[in-house]
């Protein structure tokens, strides 16, 4: 019997979890979901509309009214059926995305639309709190961590290459305060679930990386069984 398979991988930002869990969902065929990209949804939607940040009900509300898309290949994101795919990688809305996601309310509203969209396809799914929250029995948990100064130069290429001035200084600070708050709040913080494989990527290639975890995958799952794709 064919089964959905669920691929969880957590880390900070800049550690490679974006593109090793959408070269990973291309290569398996299985869905790739970027939970990130739906906290900084949520955040350029409230900003849009001034929502203060301590309006929890009203950010809250906001979350669940959110129609938020994700597309692979192209990879693409929609809130409300507009396209948002570069507005949200501003330093900016990081922040904001870190703020609005300490927020209980709006994580519960969040966590109900991961799972719903992984309810009837295998899928890799990349965030904070995958392996702990949005799916503690996952088949794998990846903690894919790296150096912060290895961090903030891969952060730094991104952003360069969407021609955003900003210096690495400015990026270690961004990407230092948002995991502090990401590590320390009290819901759903950042943390490695006891069941999740540590992986450091700062010495490694995007291919041995993504190579050490196809074989983990495969070692946990295959088995020559069949899977839901
Ligand atoms: O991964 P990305 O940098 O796009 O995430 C933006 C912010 O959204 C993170 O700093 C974090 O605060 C929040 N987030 C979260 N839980 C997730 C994914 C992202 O709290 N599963």
């Amino acid at each position: 019997m064919k089964r959905r398979i669920v691929i969880a991988i957590d880390g900070p930002g800049g550690a490679g979890k974006s593109t090793i869990a959408r070269r990973l969902a291309a290569k398996l065929k299985f869905l790739y979901i970027d939970s990130g990209a739906m906290y900084r949804a949520v955040a350029l939607w409230a900003s849009r509309q001034g929502a203060g940040l301590s309006d929890m009900l009203a950010l809250e509300q906001l979350a669940r009214a959110s129609e938020i898309g994700l597309s692979s290949d192209p990879t693409t994101v929609s809130l409300n059926g507009e396209d948002i795919t570069d507005a949200i990688r501003t330093p900016e809305i990081a922040q904001a995305a870190s703020k609005v996601s300490a927020i209980p309310g709006v994580r519960r509203a969040l966590v109900d639309k991961q799972r719903e969209m992984a309810e009837n396809s295998s899928v890799v799914m990349e965030g904070r709190d995958i392996g702990t929250v949005v799916f503690p029995a996952a088949d794998v948990k990846i903690f894919l961590d790296a150096d912060p100064e290895v961090r903030a130069a891969r952060r730094l290429r991104d952003l360069e290459e969407k021609a955003a001035a900003v210096s690495k200084e400015e990026v270690l600070r961004d990407l230092n305060e948002r995991d502090r708050r990401d590590r320390t709040r009290a819901e759903s913080p950042l943390m490695q679930a006891p069941d999740a494989l540590y992986l450091d990527s700062s010495g490694l290639s995007i291919e041995e990386v993504e190579t050490a975890i196809l074989k983990i995958i495969r070692s946990r799952i295959s088995n020559g069984k069949e899977f839901e794709r």
